[in-house]
């Protein structure tokens, strides 16, 4: 016989168990049912030999990100400041420049040009509505483009384009070309702007977690009860009728009244519906692929690039790592770096041997910081492209014509189905605090109807 729940969520990430632990202080009965043998779904935090708690997932939080910061504060975990002190390095086709401030420093022309660009998208991201993107008086025109023919109208210089695209890979782990205008403006308008997602210092790369950002969903979950969530349960199937909804899993069947289905699009659309989704929903879940990112973790005896005055911070426009920075623990006991591979780069990394992907970034590491980069004492990295459960990373990308032709679709309920994860967010959508805002909306949509 079926098990019973008022409510059964679908994923243990955060949103998931954020939905389920508002349920549960509402007094709900809620079942967590995870596909994983681990709970945090895009956060997973990995212990290195030297002791170094590192972010293999999620890795950062910021100003505004209200929900996370609480979260973490009450929870109990210490979280301190990502090292960014030093000089950044910028490698443009080739040839190293060190920088201070918080845009590159390019050519007299190159820098003018990318002063112009932030200021023109700060701009274009203004206008359009938080709550609403399709009201943006240019909606059809912008999400009938993509950022790549944006850029290539508007950005005029070799050096302001290169990184653009950097800074385009960095905060979508998508090449520009993949990506619908309008959806772009959208996401970095719920963020608070291209400079707000880009930065260190007062941006979203601002803070770290000493116990990694895994902890806080292995805290969540055992706030809940180990009883309320289900490992290895990947859900199958769910089945609608007047009384309530059966969702079938590998680990059982559960009847209920209500679904939160915490999953990416990408992911939701996997599963089997009875009767089938919508249209419109269902075909939302054919245009929402995953962005690209593998990340990549290099520990040595000493942040030797602090005593020769480097941050660890590194732009580049060649290379599999065109993004990176320090990932040494908080007291500096030894050093590490984290390298991203985004976008075609994560793509062309993805599946090859792990010693191949090793070189390629220490290659890179060894350009940006000296031959001292050459020999890491460890070395780990995690392909999210190929990660069943993830299918991909940071989040979903949008390309041209399917925000004006689904938007309506990502969080309207399907009969007894509610839909959270960070993709269905409307603020921060792509993060964390996106993934807590949409678990608190979706928990909000359940406890209206239930009573
Ligand atoms: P998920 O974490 O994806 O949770 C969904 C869960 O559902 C998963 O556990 C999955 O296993 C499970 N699942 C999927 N299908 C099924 C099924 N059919 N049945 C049962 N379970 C299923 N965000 C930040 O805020 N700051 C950062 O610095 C940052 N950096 C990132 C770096 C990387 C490399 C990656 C990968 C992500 C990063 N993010 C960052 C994004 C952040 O991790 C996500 O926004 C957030 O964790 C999403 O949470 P979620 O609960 O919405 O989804």
């Amino acid at each position: 016989a079926p098990r019973e729940a008022s409510v059964v969520v679908v994923g243990a990430g955060l949103s998931g168990l954020m939905a389920a632990r508002k349920l549960a202080a509402a007094g709900v009965s809620v079942v967590v049912l995870e596909a994983r043998d681990r709970v945090g779904g895009r956060t997973l935090s990995h212990t290195t030999a030297q002791g170094n708690r590192v972010d293999l997932g999620a890795q950062w939080i910021g100003p505004t990100q209200d929900r996370m910061t609480k979260l973490v504060a009450e929870l109990g975990l210490s979280t301190f400041k990502q090292w960014s002190d030093g000089k950044k390095v910028l490698s443009l086709g080739g040839t190293l420049t060190t920088y201070k401030t918080s845009i590159p420093s390019l050519s007299l022309i190159g820098a003018v040009d990318l002063g112009i660009t932030i200021q023109r998208i700060e701009t274009l991201v203004k206008e359009v509505p938080i709550d609403d993107p399709l009201a943006a008086a240019k909606a059809l025109e912008w999400d009938g483009t993509t950022v790549e023919a944006w850029k290539r109208k508007n950005v005029k210089t070799r050096g302001a384009k290169a990184m653009f695209d950097t800074a385009v890979r960095a905060v979508f782990a998508a090449e520009p070309s993949e990506l619908s205008l309008l959806f772009f403006l959208h996401y970095l308008r719920q963020g608070g702007g291209l400079m707000r997602l880009t930065e260190v210092e007062n941006g979203a790369q601002e803070t770290r977690l000493a116990e990694g950002f895994q902890e806080v969903s292995k805290r969540l979950s055992r706030g809940l009860g180990e009883e309320r969530v289900v490992l290895g349960a990947p859900v199958r199937r769910i089945a609608q009728d007047a009384e309530g909804a059966t969702v079938i899993s590998d680990a059982g069947t559960w009847r209920c009244k209500r679904v939160i289905v915490a999953v990416p699009p990408a992911l939701a659309g996997r599963i089997d519906y009875e009767p089938g989704l919508p249209a419109s929903r269902d075909q939302l879940t054919q245009r929402s692929p995953m962005g690209s990112v593998i990340k990549c973790v290099a520990t040595y005896a000493s942040p030797f690039w602090r005593q020769a005055g480097y941050s660890g911070e590194a732009l580049s426009d060649v290379g599999s790592v065109k993004l990176a920075f320090d990932d040494s623990p908080e007291d500096g006991s030894h050093g590490a770096l984290v390298g991203f591979f985004m976008g075609k780069d994560a793509r062309a990394m993805s599946g090859k041997n792990p010693e191949e992907r090793k070189k390629a970034a220490v290659d890179s590491f060894t350009r940006f910081f000296g031959p001292s980069a050459a020999a890491p004492i460890d070395y780990v990295d995690q392909d999210w492209p190929a990660e069943r459960w993830s299918r991909g990373c940071y989040s979903m990308v949008l390309g041209p014509g399917v925000l004006t032709a689904h938007a309506a679709a990502l969080r309207a309920p399907v009969g007894r189905v509610h839909w959270a994860g960070t993709e269905t967010a409307r603020v921060w959508t792509g993060y964390m605090e996106g993934a807590l805002e949409a678990g608190e909306r979706a928990s909000d949509e359940v406890l209206a109807v239930l009573g």
